[in-house]
């Protein structure tokens, strides 16, 4: 919606009966305050934070650090002291994703089955799939676009437990019961990006993609946590964005998985000098569909197998699973049968110098990625254990494949 769209059709004053349908009793006594010029002019973004109306970097900064420490400082602005709103203001995630979240969990957020009600768009369908009310839901969750989101997405969520979720809320607490502050941090960012990309698609038909949506969220988390880190000293978060050489003498081992639903699983494993120079790689293919993170584990495992067949000593383990990074770093034995793959996983470890198994995002994380769907287009084989495949050039940056 446009501020011209809040205007009589034929001459410029705000339409006073749309105005007070449409927002709080409040809202409308301040949008009705604001005077009007007397003749059209297109609609243009302001900001409010400088006298000229224009933002500048320095007046930006200046608002999110008050803005934080505001929010920060009063935890319960609202009002709400409830164990979930104390869990959003606790994740290191810029603030407007914070609100963005609160508003989510209340059921807040300007979907079209909300503003349908209010008559401020004509009808409740969502813009994206044309099909379905577009609720909360469905904006964030069941829409095909979202749906696949979150198929694809680097949290790699069970779809099981997003089908069953009765609502975002429920989704929210469920995933979130664990407290892992990246991966929820993750999740959130994830959540916003959605909706940063369906009002880009919907205000500013702009089409924003999956991919593009993952790195924005990584991008948005990292930069957040790299202020934050460097004010406050704290550990290392997510800060990775692409793929970077392990330090001399030592080599890093990429692992990732992939599943095609009626065609199985498989995995690719690239092993790299600190010359960035390509050891070498495996593709291969398994008929049974497993679990996604098992099969990320998998990768893991038989990567660690090849660094000692190889007589490595130190090793450095990479995967875009945070399930497994997290799992590996537990001290309490995992009974489930992850836990076992997670096990061997340790046992191989010992074998090393020096072992380290960390998480990355997928964006650091692609050779791996590709190596793994390459093991569905093998053909009379299921398995590819080698120097790096040509075929996969056009895909992988030339400083990322040195061979
Ligand atoms: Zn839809």
């Amino acid at each position: 919606m446009l501020v011209r769209d809040l205007m009589l059709v034929d001459t410029p004053k705000w339409n006073d009966d749309l105005i007070r349908n449409i927002f709080t009793h409040e809202e409308a006594r301040l949008i009705l305050s604001i005077p009007l010029r007397n003749y059209w002019c297109e609609d243009r973004w302001t900001w409010h934070f400088t006298a000229n109306g224009q933002y500048s970097v320095k007046s930006g900064y200046k608002v999110g650090w008050t803005l934080e420490t505001h929010l920060t400082n009063r935890p319960s602005t609202s009002g709400d002291s409830s164990p979930i709103w104390k869990w959003v203001w606790q994740l290191p995630i810029p603030p407007k994703v914070q609100v963005f979240i609160w508003k989510m969990l209340h059921n807040a957020l300007p979907v079209r089955a909300a503003l349908s009600k209010r008559k401020a768009v004509p009808n409740p369908y969502c813009l994206r799939c044309g099909e379905e009310i577009e609720t909360v839901e469905h904006a964030l969750r069941d829409c095909p676009w979202s749906s696949f989101f979150w198929r694809a997405s680097p949290l790699r969520l069970d779809p099981a437990l997003i089908i069953s979720s009765a609502s975002m809320a429920d989704l929210t607490h469920e995933l979130t019961k664990n407290k892992n502050e990246d991966r929820d941090a993750l999740f959130a960012m994830l959540l916003w990006t959605i909706w940063y990309a369906r009002n880009m698609r919907t205000f500013q038909d702009k089409e924003i993609s999956h991919n593009e949506c993952f790195a924005l969220a990584l991008k948005c988390l990292h930069e957040y946590q790299a202020v934050r880190d460097d004010d406050k000293g704290a550990r290392e978060k997510v800060r990775v964005h692409q793929w970077q050489r392990p330090k001399e003498g030592t080599v890093k081992i990429n692992t990732d998985a992939s599943i095609i639903k009626g065609e199985g699983s498989s995995i690719g494993v690239a092993i790299r000098t600190h010359n960035g120079e390509v050891l070498k790689v495996l593709s291969k293919r398994y008929d049974q569909e497993f679990a996604v993170d098992i099969m990320e584990a998998i990768a893991c495992r038989e990567g660690l197998k090849i660094a000692t067949e190889l007589h490595l000593e130190c090793v450095e383990v990479e995967t875009d699973c945070l399930i497994i990074a997290h799992a590996y770093h537990q001290r309490q034995t995992n009974l489930t049968y992850l836990g076992r793959v997670i096990d061997d996983i340790r046992e191989l470890s010992a074998h090393f110098t020096c072992c380290t198994l960390r998480y990355i995002p997928r964006i650091a994380n692609r050779m791996a990625h590709h190596l793994a769907k390459f093991a569905f287009s093998l053909s009379g084989c299921n398995l590819y254990y080698g120097a790096f495949p040509s075929e996969l050039n056009h895909l992988i940056p030339v400083d990322e494949r040195l061979c």
